[in-house]
């Protein structure tokens, strides 16, 4: 099988990952090492002043694990009460940030930016100004349109992102989307420029197949995260948008694809069971061995090997990655390795050889950030 060199898109790191000595990072960088997965862009959080992260001290923890780092310089839109007043102080405390880091050679980007108009619903729906969102993906919030409490966020947000876009093109520096519910007004707002269409990546590309369509038609970048395994959403967007147009990434440590992963080896072992003769009183034993053996073989198509190591009151420990991901709490986590299950959805939905879509996804990565 080919396993060609990778690039996780973006994707962010947690306090865990830093913390301690750093072990947790420079066990998930030795599996991508071992995994293939070469390069990842950091997205790092500026909505609260500068970055936590030290970006030259994990740039060197990076290249001693043999995987390139990029950073990104992101701020979340204002999207809860409390974030309204201060955010145009705090955008102008990240734009000072953004302007002294965009000169350093791990800053390949800005973003993730954007707007997001799922918060501001779901805080009105809770007030009882608006009806329940319907379940799976909502359509564009037009209920609240003409709620003025809607209406304060969405200015707002337009007022910050259109700083950002400026900026972008100011900076030279490629701008990575956060959209939520609000494809039109985020379409909308690139239209009026200055930066270039082909400089715009969607991630977790939010809206439908003839957005996405649409978006490659003028020149963007639709990124398409692991999760796709088990998102059918994602799953109509990676069959309709050229190869030439996307980009892989695992927005880890969230969205964590083996969840999804689980529930589909357990349904497929209940109905495995099911056709076999097997005495009441072993049933759950038998469900759970062919569950284990379902997982595994997913497992060990897109990432074999894998294994997870660390060390616990002093002792090391190591785990397949099957044995990893039974609890609970481990399958909640995302990580950059899991970008390898887009690549495969990707080259199976498109009917495509993997080897061909993992070539493109990754030049088109390296293109995209100059990686
Ligand atoms: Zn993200």
């Amino acid at each position: 099988m080919t396993q060609l060199p990778l690039i996780d898109c973006h994707c962010h790191l947690e306090r865990r990952q830093l913390a301690h000595g750093a072990g947790a990072l420079r066990a998930m960088l030795d599996r991508c090492r071992q995994q293939q997965v070469q390069a990842m862009v950091v997205s790092v959080d500026c909505s609260a002043g500068r970055p936590e992260h030290d970006i030259d001290a994990l740039g060197a923890i990076f290249d001693a694990h043999g995987v390139q780092l990029g950073v990104s310089l992101g701020f979340m839109p204002p999207t809860r009460s409390q974030d309204l007043a201060s955010a145009p102080e705090r955008q102008e405390a990240a734009v000072a940030v953004f302007r002294s880091l965009a000169g350093h050679p791990r800053v390949v980007g800005l973003g993730e930016v954007g707007l997001d108009y799922y918060w501001p619903v779901v805080a009105l729906v809770n007030e009882g100004q608006l009806q329940a969102l319907p379940s799976g993906d909502p359509p564009p919030p037009t209920a609240a349109w003409d709620l003025p409490d809607f209406q304060r966020y969405r200015g707002l947000q337009l007022r910050v992102f259109r700083r950002w876009i400026a900026l972008a093109h100011e900076l030279e520096l490629p701008l990575v989307i956060h959209e939520r519910l609000a494809h039109a007004d985020t379409v909308e707002l690139l239209a009026e420029g200055p930066l270039a269409a082909s400089r715009v990546m969607f991630h977790c590309f939010g809206a439908g197949p003839q957005e996405a369509q649409a978006a490659a038609a003028r020149g963007s970048i639709v990124s398409i995260p692991s999760s796709i395994v088990v998102r059918e959403r994602y799953r109509e967007v990676a069959a309709a948008t050229p190869l030439e147009a996307m980009v892989i990434e695992t927005d880890s440590p969230y969205h964590s694809p083996i969840v999804g992963l689980w529930k589909r080896a357990r349904q497929a072992a209940l109905d495995q069971v099911a056709l076999q003769d097997v005495p009441k009183k072993r049933r759950e034993q038998a469900v759970n061995q062919a569950r284990d053996l379902n997982l595994n073989t997913a497992l060990e198509l897109d990432l074999p090997g894998l294994v997870f190591e660390g060390q616990r009151d002093g002792a090391p420990w190591r785990l397949t990655a099957l044995e990893h991901l039974r609890s609970s709490k481990a399958r909640y986590l995302n990580e950059p390795t899991f970008v390898r299950f887009a690549a495969r959805e990707i080259a199976e939905l498109q009917g495509l050889d993997l080897a061909r879509v993992q070539g493109s996804l990754t030049r088109q990565a390296r293109a995209f950030f100059g990686l």
